[in-house]
C-alpha cells in the first residue's frame, strides 16, 4: 500500500500493486499492464488512478479529496525509480497518460503523450538522446498539439495546417524531413495557436500539464463518441474509465528504434503461429494515422534479432499465462523491448471456435472452458452464407438485418411471378412493401426477401428465419410500386429482373450481383462434411464443442416447425422434437378459401362441409410431421390466425361490388360476403377473435383439428411407427376457456385412440399476462405449459408486434430505454418476470408440468440463459437456431456451476 491515511481511499496503484483481475478498479489496460508487470516483464514503470477517481470526479466535478496527494507520492516514487524529474531542465522524466476502461473502447477516449516537456526540459531531452534536437522538439510539437486538441479543445486542423504550411514552405510532404530547425518554429507556431484559442500560454509547469491531462481523460468518458459507443456496445454508462500514467519509451530514436502490435495466433482464422506489423523508427500514433507503411513482423529478425527473440518469447508466456490469444502492443527503444500493452485479443466468429479447440488440444484449457470462450452469436455468424465483399459494392439502402445471410437473384414483385422464376431455375428476391400470408410459395421460392416495411417480428421476418432465408425488412428508402413491377431507391430504379444482393445480417441492399459462398458449418450440420474426415479446423472445433453442449446441457431443444421438410431439417441440426407447430401456416394456399368459407358459413351443413373437406388434408399433415420426428414430442398448436389474415380485404371487397353494381352485375352473392366481412371486422385484430376464441366461437374447427392429430397419430402407430402428440391451445386468459376445449379434446380422443396405445397430453400457451398471473388455476387443466413470448411481449409491453419496430424502436434505443429489441431478447424484468410468476405458480400447482418456451425468444442467445436459469424443459426455435439454442444451452449449464460468467 502507499504511504497515506489508511482510512483515505485508495484512488492510484502503482503497476506492482495490481493485477488482471481488477479490471473494475484498474481498467483493462491498467490491469493488465500490472500483470505483466508481475510477470517480470519489461513494462515501463507508471500507476494506475482508479475508476473510482473518475466516477467521483464526474458526480462531483471535481478531483476527490486525496486524489492530488496520492499522485504526488506515486509521482515521486516513479522519479525515484526512474532517477528522472518531470520537467528537469537536464535530465527529465516524460510520460504517457492514457484513458482505460474496464472493456476496450477503441479511440474514443483520450490520451496525452510526452507530458513533462517544456521549453527548458526539451534542452534536456535532446542531450538524453545523444543531441538529437530533431527528436526533442518533435517530441515538444507534438505534446503541444495533443494536449492542446484533447485538453483545451483547440481546433485540430489548425495545427494540421501549420504542419501542411512548414512542409510547403520546404518543399516535402515528408514529416522527416523537418529538421530541428523547423520543427523549433513550428513549436512557435503551435504556441501561437494554443494562446489564440485558449487565451493563456501553453503551461510551462509539468505538474498542471499531468493535472490537466488527467482530468481531460476522465471527462473524455462522456464525450458524445464515448456515450454513442457505449449505447451501440451496451457498455454501462456508470463505470468511468482509469488513467494509466507511464514512463514513456521512444520508438522514434532512429533505425535501432521502432513500435509494432502483434497477435500470438491469427485473429481472422485463429491459424497458429505469429501474426503483427512493425514500424521501424515511430511512435504508436504513427502506426495509426498510416504515415509510412508497416513491415511484417517476421521482418524484425532481420532488423533486431534479439529483441525479435525476446518479443517472440512474451508472447508465448503471455498466452501461455491468459491461455488465450493476446493482442499486445510494444516499443524498441534503442535495441530495448517494452511492453505497453496487452489483453485478450478481439477475434473473428470462425477464429473463436478454432482458438478453441486449438488451446484444448495445448491442454492450456478443458472442454468447459472452450465452451465458455464462443458464443450462439458467433455460431449464428457461421451459419449464414456471406458475401465476398471487397470495395466495388456500395449499399444503395440499409433496412434492418431480419433474417441473417446473403442472397442474390432478380427482383419480383409477386408471390405468383417468384414461383414462375425460380421454376425456370431463376434466383429471385422477393420485393415488396410487406408481406401477408398469401405471400408464403413466393417466399418459398425466393432466394431472399426484401421489405420497405416492417421490423424483426413482422410477417416477412418472421416466416424467412422461420425458413433460415436471408430477409431485409423495413428498407424505408425504397418506394415499392407493385403494380408496375419496379422500385425507386435514390436516383436508381429498378425494374422486375434486375439484379439485387441482400445482406440480412447488417441489412444492407446492393445493386447488382455480389458473390456469395456458402457456410461449411451448415454443411457439417447437414451431415454433408463428415467432422472426423475433414482438415477443415472450424466444422473439427465447431463439432468438438457442440458435442460438449450437448452433454452439458440440461435444457432441451425442440424447433418450431409446420412442415416434414423443416421438421426433418431440424431434426438434422439436432432438435428434440417439435415445440410448435402453428396449424394456421396448413390453410394457406388452396385451404384458404374453405377456411374462408368456414368463417363465414351462413348455415350449419355449410360449416360442417367445410370442416369435413379440410379434416384429411390436416390428418395428411400430422402424418407427415409425426413420420418425420420419429417418436420425438409433437406439439400441434390449434389453429391461431388473427382473422384478418384469412377474408378478403374490406376495401377491395367494398370497390369490386361498388364496380359490378355500377355496371349493373348480379353482386348478390358478393353483396353477402362484404357484409359477413363487414360484420367481422375489427380494428384490432391481434387482440380479437384469435386462438382458443376462435375454437370458442366457431364449432367443429378445435374438433376437427384434435381429431385430425388423433387419427394421424393412430395411423402412424398402426403403420408400425411411433408418434407422440401434444395437442395446445393458443390465447388462453382464464382456465374456463382451457376447461371448455379441453373437455371436448379429451372425448374425441378416447373415441380415436382406442386400444392403440397412443397417448395425447393437453396443454396450453402461457402468452396472455392474465395467463401468467393465474397460472395456478390454469395449470389444473394443463398437462404443459408453453411460453408464446412474441404475444407476451406485445401485451406485456402494449407493443403492436407487428409496427413497433420499425415506427419508433431507433428512439427507445437511442435513448437507452432498451438497449435491443424486447422482441428479440427477452425483456427479463417485466416479461421475464411474468414467465417465472407463471413457472412458480404453474409447477407449485401441478408438480412435473412440463415447461417449455416457443416464442422467438427461444433461439436467442441472452434468453435461453434465462429460460435455463428459470428452469424451463425446453426451449423451441426455427431450425436454424436450433445449433444456437443447443449451444447456449450447455453454455448455461456450465456457467452455472462455477465457471467465470459470460
Ligand atoms: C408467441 O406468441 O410467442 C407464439 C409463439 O405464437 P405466435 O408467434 O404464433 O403468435
Ligand atoms: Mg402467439
Amino acid at each position: 500500500m502507499a504511504a497515506h491515511d489508511p482510512v483515505e481511499q485508495k484512488y492510484v496503484y502503482d503497476f506492482a500493486e495490481g493485477n488482471k483481475d481488477l479490471k473494475d478498479l484498474l481498467g483493462g489496460k491498467g490491469a493488465n499492464l500490472a500483470e505483466m508487470t508481475n510477470l517480470g516483464l519489461p513494462v515501463p514503470p507508471g500507476f494506475t488512478i482508479t475508476t473510482e477517481a473518475c466516477k467521483a470526479y464526474l458526480t462531483t466535478g471535481r478531483e476527490p479529496d486525496g486524489l492530488a496527494a496520492q499522485i504526488e507520492a506515486h509521482l515521486e516514487s516513479l522519479e525515484r525509480e526512474m532517477g528522472r524529474r518531470l520537467g528537469d531542465p537536464d535530465d527529465p522524466l516524460l510520460v504517457s497518460v492514457r484513458s482505460g476502461a474496464k472493456f476496450s473502447m477503441p479511440g474514443m477516449m483520450e490520451t496525452v503523450l510526452n507530458v513533462g516537456l517544456n521549453d527548458r526540459s526539451v534542452v534536456g531531452l535532446s542531450n538524453q538522446a545523444g543531441g538529437n534536437d530533431r527528436f526533442a522538439w518533435d517530441s515538444y510539437r507534438r505534446l503541444i498539439q495533443m494536449f492542446g486538441k484533447t485538453v483545451c479543445e483547440v481546433p485540430g486542423e489548425e495545427f494540421e495546417h501549420a504542419l501542411d504550411e512548414i512542409k510547403r514552405a520546404k518543399g516535402t510532404h515528408n514529416d522527416l524531413d523537418l529538421d530541428a530547425d523547423d520543427l523549433r518554429g513550428l513549436v512557435d507556431a503551435y504556441k501561437q495557436i494554443f494562446a489564440k484559442h485558449t487565451g493563456r500560454e501553453f503551461p510551462q509547469e509539468p505538474r498542471e500539464q499531468l493535472d490537466l491531462a488527467i482530468r481531460a481523460v476522465f471527462d473524455s468518458w462522456n464525450a458524445e463518441r464515448a456515450i454513442l459507443y457505449r449505447r451501440q456496445e451496451r457498455i454501462p454508462a456508470d463505470l468511468g474509465t482509469a488513467v494509466n500514467v507511464v514512463t514513456m519509451v521512444f520508438g522514434n530514436l532512429g533505425p535501432d528504434s521502432g513500435t509494432g502490435v502483434a497477435f500470438t495466433r491469427d485473429p481472422g482464422s485463429g491459424a497458429q503461429g505469429i501474426y503483427g506489423d512493425y514500424l521501424a523508427n515511430a511512435q504508436g500514433e504513427d502506426v495509426v494515422a498510416g504515415i509510412r507503411n508497416t513491415v511484417p513482423l517476421q521482418e524484425l529478425e532481420q532488423l533486431d534479432k534479439t529483441s525479435y527473440d525476446e518479443l517472440l518469447g512474451i508472447m508465448a508466456r503471455l498466452e501461455e499465462h491468459y491461455k488465450d490469444l493476446c493482442d499486445i502492443e510494444f516499443t524498441i527503444e534503442r535495441g530495448k523491448l517494452w511492453m505497453l500493452q496487452t489483453r485478450v485479443g478481439k477475434r473473428t466468429a470462425a477464429a473463436a471456435f478454432v482458438i478453441a479447440g486449438q488451446l484444448v488440444d495445448e491442454g492450456l484449457i478443458d472442454l468447459d472452458e472452450a465452451l465458455h470462450r464462443v458464443n450462439g452469436a458467433q455460431l449464428a455468424q457461421l451459419m449464414f452464407p456471406r458475401f465476398q465483399l471487397d470495395h466495388e459494392f456500395e449499399p444503395v439502402a440499409k433496412g434492418i438485418g431480419a433474417s441473417p445471410g446473403a442472397a442474390s437473384g432478380k427482383v419480383v414483385f409477386t408471390s405468383a411471378r417468384a414461383v414462375e422464376l425460380a421454376a425456370e431455375g431463376e434466383s429471385v428476391i422477393l420485393v415488396r412493401r410487406e408481406t401477408n400470408p398469401d405471400d408464403l410459395n413466393g417466399m418459398i421460392a425466393a432466394k431472399g426477401i426484401l421489405t420497405s416495411r416492417g421490423g424483426k417480428t413482422s410477417h416477412a421476418a418472421v416466416v424467412a428465419r422461420g425458413m433460415g432465408k436471408t430477409c431485409v425488412s423495413g428498407a424505408d428508402e425504397l418506394e415499392v410500386n407493385v403494380p408496375a413491377k419496379k422500385f425507386t431507391v435514390g436516383d436508381h430504379v429498378v425494374n422486375e429482373g434486375d439484379v439485387v444482393s441482400i445482406d440480412g445480417t447488417t441489412g444492407k441492399v446492393y445493386l447488382g450481383e455480389v458473390p456469395v459462398m456458402p457456410s461449411e458449418v451448415v454443411q457439417y450440420f447437414e451431415g454433408e462434411l463428415d467432422p472426423e474426415n475433414t482438415d477443415d479446423a472450424l466444422v473439427r472445433s465447431v463439432h468438438r464443442i457442440m458435442t460438449h453442449a450437448d452433454a452439458a446441457r440440461r435444457l432441451r431443444v425442440r424447433t418450431n416447425a409446420d412442415t416434414g421438410a423443416d421438421a426433418a431439417r431440424a431434426r438434422r441440426f439436432g432438435a428434440e422434437g417439435i415445440g410448435l407447430c402453428r396449424t394456421e401456416h396448413m390453410f394457406l394456399g388452396d385451404r384458404r378459401e374453405l377456411v374462408e368459407r368456414l368463417i363465414l358459413a351462413s348455415g350449419e351443413r355449410e360449416r360442417e362441409d367445410a370442416l369435413a373437406a379440410l379434416l384429411p388434408l390436416q390428418r395428411a399433415d400430422f402424418i407427415e410431421i409425426f413420420r418425420e420426428m420419429d417418436g420425438l414430442p409433437v406439439t400441434v398448436r390449434l389453429i391461431d390466425p388473427p382473422l384478418h389474415e384469412f377474408l378478403p380485404p374490406l376495401e377491395q371487397l367494398a370497390v369490386n361490388v361498388a364496380v359490378a353494381q355500377e355496371r349493373g352485375e348480379d353482386v348478390a352473392k358478393e353483396e353477402a360476403l362484404l357484409a359477413a366481412v363487414r360484420r367481422m371486422h375489427e380494428e384490432n385484430p391481434m387482440l380479437g377473435l384469435r386462438g382458443v376464441r376462435l375454437g370458442l366461437v366457431i364449432p367443429g374447427l378445435f374438433a376437427m383439428q384434435v381429431r385430425a392429430i388423433a387419427e394421424a397419430a393412430v395411423a402412424v402407430v398402426r403403420d408400425g411407427g411411433k408418434a407422440c402428440p401434444e395437442i395446445m391451445v393458443p390465447l388462453v386468459g382464464a382456465v374456463q376457456e382451457l376447461e371448455t376445449v379441453r373437455a371436448e379434446a379429451e372425448r374425441i380422443i378416447a373415441e380415436v385412440v382406442g386400444d392403440s396405445g397412443v397417448e395425447v397430453l393437453i396443454g396450453t400457451m402461457i402468452e396472455v399476462p392474465r395467463a401468467a398471473l393465474t397460472a395456478g388455476q390454469i395449470a389444473e387443466a394443463a398437462e404443459f405449459f408453453s411460453f408464446g413470448t412474441n404475444d407476451l411481449t406485445q401485451m406485456g409491453w402494449g407493443f403492436s408486434r407487428d409496427d413497433v419496430e420499425g415506427a419508433f424502436f431507433w428512439r427507445y434505443l437511442e435513448l437507452g430505454i432498451f438497449g435491443i429489441s424486447p422482441f428479440e431478447s427477452i425483456d427479463t424484468d417485466g416479461v421475464g418476470r411474468l414467465v417465472r410468476i407463471a413457472a412458480e405458480e404453474g409447477r407449485a400447482a401441478r408438480p412435473g408440468l412440463k415447461l417449455g418456451v416457443c416464442g422467438e425468444h427461444g433461439g436467442d442467445p441472452d434468453s435461453v440463459h434465462f429460460f435455463h436459469e428459470v428452469g424451463l424443459d425446453y426451449v423451441s426455435c426455427s431450425p436454424f437456431r436450433v445449433p444456437v439454442a443447443r449451444l447456449e444451452a450447455g453454455r448455461a449449464s456450465i456457467t452455472t456451476t462455477g465457471s467465470d460468467s459470460r
